[in-house]
């Protein structure tokens, strides 16, 4: 039939064992919302492979389509802002965990969750940025906010060839700072130096347990990773700077002193996309059209088709991922 589409639907049994499968759904099926869009470009982040291979209790409603970001043109609103043709984003909100997500051709969700597309991005170049781009910048704004300009000294980005960080060593390094890249991974040290790095470090130096304070290396971080490393990347922390911490890819505890607080005035600052404001996601968006250099974008990104959408969640969790994966509907 012609009015049905495909979509990547994850279900659960019985004995609440959870599986994956392609699937056709008709716009009937899609869950209650006010714009109905056709999507175009969506992209598969850490979270979307913790949703599909279940390794993180992400989806929180089954059956589900999962994927938390797209990019597409509005088919039908009722919204007051929105019209047929407009060309919108998606990022978080609870799509792809409570609410039927992205990784389908169709997708129909609350008006007020969207923000337009900028002046001169594709929907291609906003899903190479995606939930970890606009993360990074969510991550830069609140560096700024706290004084850390590029004159404070260097930057630390962790887990930096991995999406969120990729984006964040780009975007400080367009701005002037002096970015140090923290990978577990050698042979991606050309790669980060081509997006910016002004030195690259190994995820070995901040995998040991914590010092309350060690020597000041950084005047601020963003911080990908949490767990050993973020202890350590506060305790190397310079006085007075911030870190601002973003993701868990090496672990969700934090075996940290409060000695970085309250000896040198350090600053953690927690960043969260999901539940993000609009004005501050209008900013982020706005920011990203003008701050990421677009020469950039195409390098850290690969493209898949639908068809990848799965293999590529598995990859992600498991490490295997540089950069951004983006998927041309
Ligand atoms: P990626 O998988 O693309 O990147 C994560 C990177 O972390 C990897 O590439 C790797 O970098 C590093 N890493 C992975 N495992 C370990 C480990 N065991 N120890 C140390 N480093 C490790 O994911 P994203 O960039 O999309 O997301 C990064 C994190 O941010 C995730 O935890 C994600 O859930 C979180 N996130 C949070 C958001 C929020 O709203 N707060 C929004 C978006 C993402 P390398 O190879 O360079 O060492």
């Amino acid at each position: 039939m012609s009015d049905t589409f495909k979509a990547i639907l994850v279900s659960r049994d019985a004995e609440k064992k959870q599986s994956v499968a392609v699937t056709d759904l008709t716009e009937a099926d899609l869950m209650e919302g006010d714009v109905t869009i056709a999507v175009e470009a969506t992209t598969v982040n850490y979270k979307d492979g913790l949703a599909i291979t279940g390794k993180a209790p992400v989806i929180r409603r089954w059956p589900l389509v999962p994927g938390i970001d797209l990019a597409g043109t509005v088919t039908a609103s009722s919204h007051p802002d929105w019209r047929k043709g407009d060309q919108v984003i998606l990022n978080g909100w609870g799509v792809g965990e409570t609410h039927y997500g992205a990784f389908a051709s169709r997708a129909r969700v609350k008006g007020d969750w969207l923000v337009p597309l900028p002046e001169g991005m594709s929907a291609h170049d906003a899903m190479t940025i995606g939930t970890a781009g606009y993360t990074a910048m969510l991550c830069v704004m609140a560096l700024e906010r706290h004084g850390i300009v590029p004159d404070r000294g260097p930057v630390i980005v962790t887990g930096a060839a991995g999406g969120v960080g990729s984006v964040a060593v780009s975007i400080l390094s367009g701005l002037g700072y002096h970015v140090i890249a923290s990978t577990g991974r050698a042979a991606e040290s050309s790669y980060l130096m081509d997006l910016g790095a002004a030195e690259v470090i190994t995820r070995d130096e901040l995998a040991q347990p914590a010092r309350p304070l060690a020597k000041e290396r950084w005047a601020g971080g963003v911080d990908a990773v949490g767990g050993q490393t973020l202890a350590n990347v506060l305790s190397m922390t310079s006085y007075g700077g911030a870190v601002a911490a973003c993701g868990m890819a090496g672990g969700m505890d934090l075996p940290a002193s409060v000695a970085p607080f309250i000896l040198r005035g350090v600053s953690l600052l927690g960043i969260d996309s999901v539940m993000a404001p609009k004005p501050i996601r209008l900013e982020a968006w706005r920011r990203l059209g003008t701050d990421l250099d677009s020469r950039k974008l195409a390098g850290l990104s690969t493209t898949i088709g639908f068809d990848g959408i799965i293999d590529a969640a598995r990859d992600i969790v498991e490490g295997r991922i540089r950069g951004r994966v983006v998927v041309d509907m």
